[in-house]
């Protein structure tokens, strides 16, 4: 890659595509594109010297056309998507984005020739559900998402989507790379609104109840269900690294290996914040597997490699950014939740 060849992120308005840009102005890159469906005050972030597209709606094939044209590398991360609240109530909506993949894979075919890379965003939600039914888990390996069970809505588009991918590897001889995130956290994410995941809504809830000295805090389900979390400066890396390598043709797993529970969440966030709240454990709220978390077996093999902040210390930075935010907001201030 020449600095200057043409790099498009699409997602741009949101968490981790925005954090994308970010990392490749800093590592010299001067020919972005970011896209995005959002009007430009609801990006999370801009980055200066870089081409924002705002208001495109990459659902419509003639928009995907006209972004992907001439680049070099394509990242393809817009969807619909939001945490379990969400895509529990919004699995149509999840799927139309099988559109925007459809869309950009097809652009990047017929509109940049140069084209060296396409990457594309999966998720953790693509694995077999019955892999996911209890909270002390066995990690999940690229394979276990096969035969295929995934989460209803959100996770079949997302593994629709993973082979169009490597079919249009297999047939165009698109260099598509596919990383199978599981749950990113961190600043410059949703933080409130419904389509927030777990850390920030804790976070948020944790700060809530101390504002308004309430003293207490709703949690889904008892608690008990675990994940990992991985921190966005993580994520950006190993985006990188993915796609640029030359061994990773099949989706990988880019997460964390850390295994947390909420509750440990929850106390977590209670400690940046200098309290301990009664729990008010709502059992009938959408909370998604029991548990889940990334083998990274393969990554470490592939790339010497694994995402490896401490969950502690990445949430105790997005504790302190959320804050800041909802003190701007608490203040008047305008911010994007
Ligand atoms: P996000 O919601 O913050 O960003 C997605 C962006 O896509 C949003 O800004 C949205 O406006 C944009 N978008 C939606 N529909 C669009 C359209 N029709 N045209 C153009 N833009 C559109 O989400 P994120 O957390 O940054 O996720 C980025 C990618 O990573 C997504 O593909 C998501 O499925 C995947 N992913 C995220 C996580 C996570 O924990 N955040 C986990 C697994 C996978």
């Amino acid at each position: 890659m020449k600095k200057d060849d043409l790099i498009v992120i699409t997602g741009a308005g949101g968490f981790i595509a925005g954090s994308l840009v970010r990392y490749f102005t800093d590592k010299g890159f001067t020919n972005i594109r970011a896209v995005d469906i959002k009007p430009i005050d609801r990006w999370y972030q801009t980055t200066e010297g870089v081409e924002n597209v705002a208001d495109c709606d990459l659902d419509l094939r003639e928009n995907c056309y006209r972004v992907a044209e001439g680049a070099r590398e394509i990242y393809n991360l817009a969807a619909n998507m939001g945490g379990m609240g969400f895509i529990e109530n919004n699995k149509a909506e999840c799927m139309i984005t099988v559109l925007i993949n459809t869309h950009m894979l097809m652009a990047a075919r017929d509109t940049a020739p140069d084209l060296e890379r396409f990457f594309y965003s999966s998720s953790a939600c693509a694995y077999n559900l019955k892999m996911q039914e209890q909270s002390d888990v066995t990690a999940l390996k690229e394979s276990d998402a096969y035969p295929a069970y995934a989460e209803d809505g959100y996770g079949w588009e997302k593994l629709f989507s993973e082979r169009m991918c490597r079919h249009f590897m297999e047939d165009y001889g698109i260099q598509t790379r596919v990383a199978r995130f599981h749950n990113v956290y961190g600043p410059y994410g949703t933080w409130d609104g419904g389509r927030e995941k777990a850390p920030a809504a804790i976070c948020r809830k944790v700060i809530d109840a101390i504002e308004t000295g309430s003293g207490e805090i709703e949690i889904w389900g008892d608690g008990e269900q675990t994940r990992s979390f991985m921190y966005i400066d993580d994520c950006v890396k190993g985006i990188d690294m993915i796609t640029h390598s030359d061994n990773i043709l099949e989706p990988i797993n880019l997460g964390s290996s850390e295994l947390i529970s909420i509750n440990k969440l929850t106390k977590l966030a209670e400690g940046y914040g200098g309290v301990t709240l009664k729990r008010n454990y709502k059992l009938d709220a959408p909370q998604g597997v029991k548990g889940r978390n990334s083998d990274n077996t393969l990554i470490k093999q592939k790339l010497n490699w694994e995402p490896d902040t401490p969950f502690a210390e990445g949430l105790e930075k997005t504790y302190h950014w959320i804050r800041e935010q909802y003190l701007a907001r608490k203040a008047g201030q305008v911010v994007v939740e």
